[in-house]
């Protein structure tokens, strides 16, 4: 008997279910498409096909963490209402999944599991304190005080991408006005190079240029990180924390989005706070949410 657990990361594009080691090795790895039309009974199916393989690769298998998109009723282990999984509108997906694998199971928040990953096994292994933020086709973060998850009351703690920057800005999806999510995210800095280079191409292909040294890539980079540095700041005034860990697909522009942000960051906090911030790319990228699921699944025993 060995004590592997299975980890999930649940997402609206795609799935990867992995078979980890009690030393975090992974010792197997699958992706699956999910798709916005994604039925719980048909994922839950294909998840059967894909552990029942874990079974043949593991002596022992004890426990399944998984993550999913927000928003998330971590106590109860029910997916809420996710923007991009219609159809897993109010699902007890923990009661799912332990009615079917007879294994405990743990649900959290993708951005709260990828944060918990980078502050035992990641950037954040030397922390007491962490804020994860994640920049993707959405802005989220996730807060961890003195090693423990900072969730607010009802688990919404760490939505600074809806926070305001700009009241007179755009309004953003969530329906509120000038949210940081619309100076960053993925989608936005697509929008802006179309706005100033009149051609219309993806957040990655901005990046790829501006990696190529394009001028205007780089200015729209430069923008979204000075936006990201002025969200750091912010937070560091508010809760004093050193060690800032930026993740999702936008943050693979790296230092052409951090070293942006690192600038402005003293002029938008005190000289006492922003002299210690760290403000640093994943560690671990995408097996930051899997290897926290990892983590979540073993505290159950
Ligand atoms: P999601 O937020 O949908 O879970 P991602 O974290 O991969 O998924 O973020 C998707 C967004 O990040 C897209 O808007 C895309 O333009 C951008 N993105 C994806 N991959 C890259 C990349 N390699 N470089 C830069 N941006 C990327």
């Amino acid at each position: 008997m060995t004590d592997d657990v299975v980890a999930i990361d649940l997402g609206g594009t795609k799935s990867v279910l992995a078979l980890v080691a009690p030393d975090n090795t992974i010792k197997a790895q699958v992706r699956l498409e999910t798709g916005r039309e994604a039925r719980p009974e048909a994922v839950l199916a294909d998840f059967e096909e894909v552990i029942q393989g874990f079974k043949g690769r593991s002596q022992g298998i004890r426990a399944i963490g998984l993550c999913a998109p927000g928003p998330l009723d971590h106590e109860h282990g029910v997916i809420v209402n996710p923007t991009n999984l219609p159809h897993f509108f109010n699902t007890p997906l923990r009661e799912m999944l332990e009615k079917r694998f007879a294994l405990p199971t743990v649900i959290e928040h993708d951005a709260k599991a990828a944060a918990l990953g980078e502050f035992h096994f990641g950037a954040g292994k030397a922390e007491q304190s962490l804020i994860y933020i994640v920049i993707g086709t959405g802005v989220g973060a996730a807060i961890i005080i003195h090693g423990q998850l900072y969730r607010g009351l009802k688990n919404f703690a760490g939505e600074f991408g809806h926070t305001t920057l700009d009241r007179f800005g755009e309004v953003c999806n969530c329906g509120s006005r000038g949210c940081f999510e619309t100076y960053m995210s993925g989608p936005w800095i697509a929008k802006r190079y179309a706005m100033l280079n009149q051609e219309e191409i993806s957040g990655a292909e901005v990046v790829k240029r501006a990696e190529q040294g394009e001028t205007k890539a780089l200015e729209v980079l430069s923008l979204a990180g000075e936006a990201l540095g002025i969200a750091v700041a912010s937070m560091a005034m508010n809760f004093d924390i050193e060690c800032f860990v930026v993740g999702g697909g936008v943050s693979i522009a790296g230092e052409l989005l951090l070293a942006p942000a690192r600038k402005i960051i003293p002029s938008y906090s005190f000289k006492s706070v922003s002299s210690r911030i760290k403000l640093v790319s994943s560690a671990l990228r995408e097996e930051a949410a899997l290897l926290g699921c990892a983590f979540l699944a073993r505290q159950t025993f």
